[in-house]
């Protein structure tokens, strides 16, 4: 039976990257409308052949990646559980110290360092295929630094989690999700307030604008919307990438508004006054608490659903999972599995929310910039130096995109540019 389920397991996973190789690179392009040919959102009419070429396969590639990525997780969390390495966790956990209370960590170190292990090698073709189409720029040596700085956080973090997570099903075995959600709450603002400053800080550095003649410009626009000049910042990215961004993050006194030096480095003046007029959208109307709002009813539901559905898979298969009870710390793959699925299915709705929010700020910033050239060409190139997609397939517009095409976002602003002209 578990050799069975194991190999049906492997076989679905497989058959699911056919299909996605198949969606990516067998079905003929979708070609761009044909009121949007000639455009200025037409990618024809600003890259130029190779630029086009590179676009096309380079999203080809990080597209089939993504799809992959998700799915192997689970493929990787039900084959520790089917092939018993989790009951040998537990076991080795035990083994080597006396000390109860070091049982969970050892138990989490040896599961975090195995699935990163199995995830390695895909994370390195990221990588090392974001090298080769020129948008990395970082060695080898930074790049693993970086990783292995994500691994103690997300293994720090897990450790806070899950111990307490266990305790409360062994203390509730009916209601640990509602508990455990109404915990999570201060947690993630906590976690959301310190990130800017604790987090962040540990993959780069973090400082007020250096360009200041254009800093006097930024921060004359913030008054205009509210913002006091300390929640600006810029971050030295250009030793890591070549691609352009900015970002809202933080709450409460560390809210603040960073921009990537490539984007000082690669924009005018007024591109980036577009840009910094998008991200205070974000930061005006508080979108990053709209999204904890909502991640936080999310995981409401989504706890619940894992209590079911981990009390039904240990009821039905807990056997060849070799989990005796879901309060037992070797379930915890289970709980992981369970938890990266919804996440995945619920991924096209958050999305959505997400697209709505870039929507607006993209209205709010030609609102106050009221200059069309700038804000579309400072799309064009957004979309040149990461060599991102225009018109991406659509199961990658519902499962991938935060933000709206490039196709939607020039188009709308080349309206607004038509608008303003008639205007005149
Ligand atoms: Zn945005």
């Amino acid at each position: 039976m578990v050799r069975k389920m194991g190999f049906y397991a492997v076989l679905a996973y497989v058959l699911y990257g056919l299909f996605f190789y198949w969606y990516f690179f067998q079905l003929p392009e979708p070609k761009l409308p044909f009121e949007y040919q000639g455009t200025k959102a037409d990618p024809t009419t600003f890259l130029n052949g190779r630029e086009l070429m590179l676009t096309e396969e380079y999203s080809k590639i990080r597209n089939l990646l993504f799809f992959l990525s998700t799915p192997f997780e689970w493929l990787f969390y039900f084959l520790i559980l089917l092939f018993g390495f989790s009951k040998a966790f537990k076991r080795w956990a035990e083994s080597s110290t006396k000390y109860k209370f070091l049982h969970t960590a050892i138990y989490l170190f040896w599961l975090s360092l195995f699935a990163y292990i199995a995830t390695f090698p895909l994370s390195y073709i990221s990588y090392s295929l974001s090298k080769t189409y020129h948008i990395s720029t970082q060695s080898f040596p930074a790049w693993m630094k970086d990783e292995l700085i994500d691994f103690w956080i997300n293994f720090g973090t897990w450790l806070i989690i899950v111990p307490v997570l266990y305790w409360l099903m062994k203390k509730s075995k009916k209601r640990w999700w509602l508990y455990g959600w109404l915990l999570s709450v201060p947690f993630t603002l906590f976690m959301m307030f310190l990130q800017p400053v604790v987090i962040d800080p540990l993959y780069n550095d973090f400082y007020p604008l250096k360009d200041k003649q254009l800093e006097t410009k930024i921060l004359a626009m913030a008054e205009k919307s509210h913002i006091p000049a300390k929640h600006v910042f810029e971050v030295d990215m250009a030793e890591k990438t070549n691609a352009l961004n900015a970002y809202v993050t933080g709450i409460g006194s560390n809210a603040r508004i960073v921009l990537w030096d490539t984007t000082l480095n690669k924009l005018n003046d007024n591109q980036i006054l577009f840009i910094m007029a998008h991200e205070m959208c974000h930061y005006v109307e508080k979108h990053i608490y709209w999204g904890i709002g909502g991640y936080l009813l999310l995981s409401l539901l989504g706890l619940y659903l894992t209590y079911r559905l981990m009390n039904w898979t240990v009821k039905r298969y807990g056997k060849e999972f070799k989990i005796p009870d879901v309060r037992d710390i070797r379930s915890l793959p289970l709980f992981f599995m369970i938890i990266s699925m919804l996440i995945f299915v619920s991924s096209p709705f958050t999305n959505f929310a997400s697209r709505y929010q870039e929507t607006r700020a993209d209205q709010y910033a030609i609102q106050m910039t009221k200059n069309p050239k700038a804000a579309i060409s400072s799309f064009q190139e957004l979309t040149r130096s990461g060599l991102s997609q225009v018109n991406p397939p659509l199961l990658v517009k519902i499962f991938r995109y935060t933000h709206p095409s490039m196709l939607d976002r020039i188009s709308k602003l080349e309206e607004y540019e038509i608008k303003q002209r008639n205007n005149e």
